[in-house]
């Protein structure tokens, strides 16, 4: 930082340290900044997840389930309870003619002294049906002396929680911070022309956190009150500008263009067994015509599980071979790197291209010859997984770096391989293939720095996967199901899967799942693979389920990505439940490839919350990836669904893409103009809503 860009640090109240709050010591700013919360500006911009109304009461006989109310009452009965864990019930009336049941299951024998018959308080909560009526589990509540006690006179924000610093405290915090909030004229940075209508941040800052009582709560609470969208709004703002610019500025480079006649790409398709669907040619042809170019492409290419999308690399990676560039293409798995190997050494090597493998696990002598024939150009196509990004790797005048499933890797990651073959002044195009549909909201914002095909059409021949949910109490009923299959001739694929464990307790699991699958299936050939497995077992035991000399493979979600064997046509997933839809598709992907009807079974251990039901009926009801993706991201948001730390994507403060998405049109307008306008304010904008994630602005 330098000397005037640190003055302004100290004097922009945004910057300043939360420990001039009072009561905030070091370990409050410590638990504060574990949640990103370290000055002023980070308080402001900590918004209410809801709202509490406490300005009134509700007379107990209006109180409805699940609409949240305030209500002042007697106490009648208390009932204290053992039976299985710990219990209160505590009856209250009001003389409306309602009763009411407050329900604790954590409580303190202090709290038990509170309650005696008579006492009056008052209490708010969300009243639910309840075996007496209606009842409110963990109510916040105050006894009542015989003093007055006036009612709010302001909607009552809840924040989110912060670990280790208390709900009260949050909110003092929030509210002396708002007591430092600049005038409008320090802390606006929207021109009056673009706001257009819109309150200031100011305003619309001090409204979401002290709403009046007169708020519209149904609008705040599902974020379409005019003052959350003008956050909203000035957020998805800073991000497309932040994003702009690194598409800018990757554009300030040059890289090598590949036109030739595409006599290899010819080749190619003379060989292939099939001819490209339609997809396949436009998304090919759009990659051809950026390769062409002098300026780098960076383009994403979408497509559903089995659309087909190596193929279409292979023809990207004939281009720039012929053009007299090097290929590199990296997978995130080994597994799935060794089946782009086996793909493309199929492909090109019959062409006379020579392709190289580089894993971590290739070592020794083999690693030593690999280097050589990357550094010197021998090998003209590359393919491995991280491995490519290590230290003694040199490329050969690499013009094309292709990066398969990116979401499992970080966008710096990808960058990192740009970098390492930037070579005399060129850096090299770039492709990125993805088998999870990015729903099209998310897609323009989290990747707005990409151009974005999509390979919307599966080959021809392709037969529906039916989908079927089990619960796993009827495992043997299946067992005999995969003695019937297995006994046509057909192979299936038993999927292990536990959430939140370690590779370790998986591959226990897969162990012990193998043992008992191979005990109950006499005369079945089954295999086991998971990812503690020596690559070497892994792809023995894959070939040979491949070739046909193993009927039933049990796995862990290793097999997840890539892996096609066409005539296996029944998968099991055990805890379907478990897992998010993406990632049931790309398993369920593994069938369906052959000519054989497939189907695969959801396995689940009852009993199913509500959520998981509708999560599984989607996968019954759907195959297409990018409806169960949508239907994800509206299930679960964006941040689990894309998993915003291997993204890259600053995950947003306010905004939230699939509530907001309309207001994108109107953010890519006012983008276009702050820019050009007041380029400066855009700076700010940038530095105030994405700040350090913003070091991927020099991309
Ligand atoms: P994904 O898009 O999931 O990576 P793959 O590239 O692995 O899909 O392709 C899936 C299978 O479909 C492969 O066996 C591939 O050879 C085959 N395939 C690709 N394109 C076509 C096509 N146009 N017609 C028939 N089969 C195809
Ligand atoms: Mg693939």
């Amino acid at each position: 930082m330098n000397a005037v860009s640190s003055a302004r640090a100290m004097l922009d109240p945004a910057q300043v340290p939360l420990t001039v709050l009072s009561g905030v010591g070091a370990r409050t700013a410590e638990k504060l900044a574990a949640r990103g919360i370290g000055s002023l500006q980070d308080l402001w911009l900590l918004l209410p997840r809801q709202y509490e109304d406490r300005t009134r009461l509700t007379p107990m006989r209006d109180l409805r389930p699940g609409m949240p109310a305030q209500v002042e009452a007697t106490v009648e009965a208390v009932e204290r309870g053992f039976r299985y864990r710990p219990m209160l019930k505590v009856a209250i009336g009001d003389g409306s003619g309602g009763t009411l049941v407050l329900r604790f299951f954590h409580f303190r024998a202090a709290q038990v002294a509170q309650f005696a018959v008579g006492v009056r308080l008052r209490a708010f909560g969300t009243p639910r049906p309840g075996q007496h009526g209606l009842e409110i589990v963990h109510p916040s509540y105050r006894v009542l002396g015989d003093a007055e006690v006036a009612l709010d006179d302001q909607l009552e924000p809840v924040y989110p929680q912060v670990e280790g610093v208390g709900p009260a405290v949050v909110r003092r915090l929030v509210r002396q911070a708002l007591e430092r909030l600049p005038g409008d004229d320090a802390l606006e940075l929207l021109p009056a022309a673009l706001r257009d209508g819109m309150p200031s941040l100011r305003a619309a800052l001090l409204e979401v956190h002290r709403p009046a009582p007169d708020a519209d709560l149904g609008a705040l609470s599902a974020g379409q009150h005019p003052a959350q969208q003008r956050l909203a709004i000035e957020e998805l703002l800073a991000h497309h500008l932040s994003l702009r610019r690194q598409r800018i500025a990757l554009q300030q480079h040059r890289a090598p263009a590949c036109a030739g006649p595409g006599a290899l790409v010819e080749r190619l398709l003379d060989t292939l067994p099939f001819a490209l669907t339609g997809a396949q040619q436009r998304v090919f042809a759009q990659i051809r015509d950026d390769l062409r170019h002098p300026r780098p492409m960076l383009r994403l290419v979408q497509g559903d599980v089995g659309s087909g999308k190596t193929v279409v690399a292979a023809l990207a990676a004939l281009l720039a071979v012929e053009a007299g560039h090097q290929v590199a293409l990296m997978a995130p798995t080994e597994l799935l790197a060794e089946q782009h190997l086996v793909n493309l050494s199929g492909w090109l090597q019959p062409l006379g291209i020579e392709v190289a493998w580089l894993a971590g696990k290739v070592a020794g002598k083999a690693r030593v010859r690999a280097l050589e024939a990357i550094a010197d150009g021998r090998a003209r196509v590359v393919v491995g997984t991280h491995a490519l990004m290590q230290e003694g790797v040199r490329f050969h005048r690499l013009g094309l770096a292709i990066v398969d499933e990116q979401h499992r890797f970080g966008v710096h990651q990808r960058l990192a391989l740009r970098d390492k073959g930037a070579e005399g002044g060129l850096v090299p195009h770039q492709l990125v293939m993805t088998a999870t549909p990015i729903p099209r909201t998310l897609a323009m914002s989290a990747y707005a720095d990409l151009d974005v095909s999509a390979i919307d059409e599966l080959p021809p021949g392709r037969t529906p996967v039916q989908t079927v949910v089990l619960s796993a109490e009827r495992r043997s009923a299946l067992i005999e199901r995969i003695r019937a299959a297995c006994a046509e001739g057909r192979q299936a694929y038993w999927v292990c899967t536990l959430i939140d464990d370690s590779d370790e307790i998986v591959a226990q699991a897969a162990q012990t799942t193998f043992e008992l699958l191979q005990a109950a299936l006499p005369g079945v050939r089954v295999g086991l693979v998971h990812g503690r497995m020596k690559a070497a077992e892994k792809q023995a035991v894959m070939r040979a389920f491949k070739d046909g000399s193993l009927d039933l493979l049990v796995a862990t979600t290793v097999i997840e990505v890539g892996v096609d064997v066409p005539n296996a046509s029944l998968m099991i997933v055990e805890n379907a439940e478990r897992l998010g839809l993406a990632q049931l598709h790309q398993l369920r992907g593994r069938v369906g490839r052959g000519a054989n009807a497939s189907s695969c079974v959801l396995l689940y251990q009852s009993p199913l919350s509500a959520l998981a039901k509708q999560r599984l009926a989607t996968m019954r009801e759907t195959s297409d990836g990018f409806l169960i993706a949508e239907r994800d991201l509206a299930l679960r948001g964006p941040g689990e669904l894309l998993g915003t730390r291997q993204t890259g994507i600053a995950s947003f403060r306010v905004a939230d893409l699939l509530r907001d998405a309309g207001l994108l049109p109107r953010v890519h307008v006012m983008a276009e103009r702050l820019q050009a306008d007041a380029p400066d304010a855009a700076d700010r904008l940038v530095e105030r809503w994405v700040g350090g994630a913003s070091r991927f602005a020099s991309a």
